[in-house]
């Protein structure tokens, strides 16, 4: 099947799609980026993830490159030419395309927009969270405004690889005081020994999760505390449970930290049961 992408005003074919060699966000990593994720051919947590490209577009002083009705005009027609039934839709702003140069082009150049859509296999996806996800911890060397989702992604990249070469599905960043900030691509939960659910604040230097959101308000329907409180990984490893959430994994169970088995090594009741929240909520959302 061919695939399709947008292209600064226009669906061209994914193989033929490029960007100039100049355009800021290629070289100076000058962009920010959303990702929404898509089930039953619909985008999830449509308005959170609005919001936060309105924010982090106003943080960098880049303008936004289309009105909001347009934008998800565009979006849906990209999930419906990419026939996205469960996946993700994933979009990028850069500053645009200028003679290199670090402080911001004057005049500036319109933003540069790619859309791109993408089909997950969701029997996988299902598979892998009945069996749970392991994670690494490496210390956290990023920036300081990790609020801001922007497309430089090189630490977050490399600590992904780690796990990966360690047979782990996600890696967990820890700050100096030695607690767990978020994972590289994803909040980062556990229930503790006490049985409360913990996540890291949103002062702290991490991404505003759109998912993490969502699941705080799901969890008056289980019968459990939650403190938005950190956590050290000694206090994951002794935790009864832990998960990560996001776009991309929805909600996912942590079986292992460091090779620690969490809890009985199984994915934990409470994370099931918020996944299954989760993507019940979203499939309802959708049908309003
Ligand atoms: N933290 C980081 C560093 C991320 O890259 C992501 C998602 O890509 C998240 C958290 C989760 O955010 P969201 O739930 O909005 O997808």
């Amino acid at each position: 099947m061919s695939r399709w992408a947008y292209v600064n005003g226009r669906f061209v074919r994914h193989g033929e799609a490029a960007v100039h060699i100049e355009d800021r966000g290629y070289q100076l990593a000058d962009g920010i980026y959303e990702v929404w994720a898509v089930i039953g051919g619909r985008l999830i947590d449509v308005e959170g993830h609005f919001e936060r490209l309105a924010r982090s577009l106003a943080e960098l002083r880049i303008a936004e490159p289309m009105g909001r009705r347009a934008l998800e005009l565009v979006l849906r027609e990209a999930v419906r030419r990419n026939r996205v039934s469960y996946g993700l839709v994933y979009l990028q702003v850069t500053r645009g395309v200028a003679r290199r140069d670090h402080a911001f082009p004057d005049p500036p150049p319109p933003p540069a927009i790619v859309i791109t859509a993408k089909s997950l296999d969701r029997a996988a996806a299902e598979a892998r969270a009945a069996r749970g996800i392991s994670v690494i911890t490496l210390p956290e060397n990023r920036w300081g405004r990790c609020d801001i989702k922007t497309v430089g992604l090189l630490p977050n990249a490399l600590a992904k690889q780690a796990a990966k070469e360690q047979g782990a599905g996600e890696a967990w960043f820890v700050d100096a005081d030695g607690l767990v900030t978020e994972g590289a691509s994803s909040n980062a939960w556990i229930i503790d020994k006490d049985g409360v659910l913990r996540t890291r604040d949103t002062t702290a230097n991490i991404l505003r999760g759109v998912t993490r959101k969502t699941v705080m308000g799901l969890v008056g329907e289980l019968n459990i505390r939650l403190d938005e409180r950190a956590f050290t990984p000694e206090e994951a490893k002794s935790a009864r449970e832990a998960f990560i959430t996001g776009a991309g994994a929805l909600v996912m169970p942590v079986v292992a930290v460091d090779g620690t088995p969490i809890g009985d090594g199984k994915p934990g009741p409470v994370a099931q049961r918020l996944r299954a929240l989760y993507i019940l909520n979203a499939q309802a959302s959708n049908n309003l």
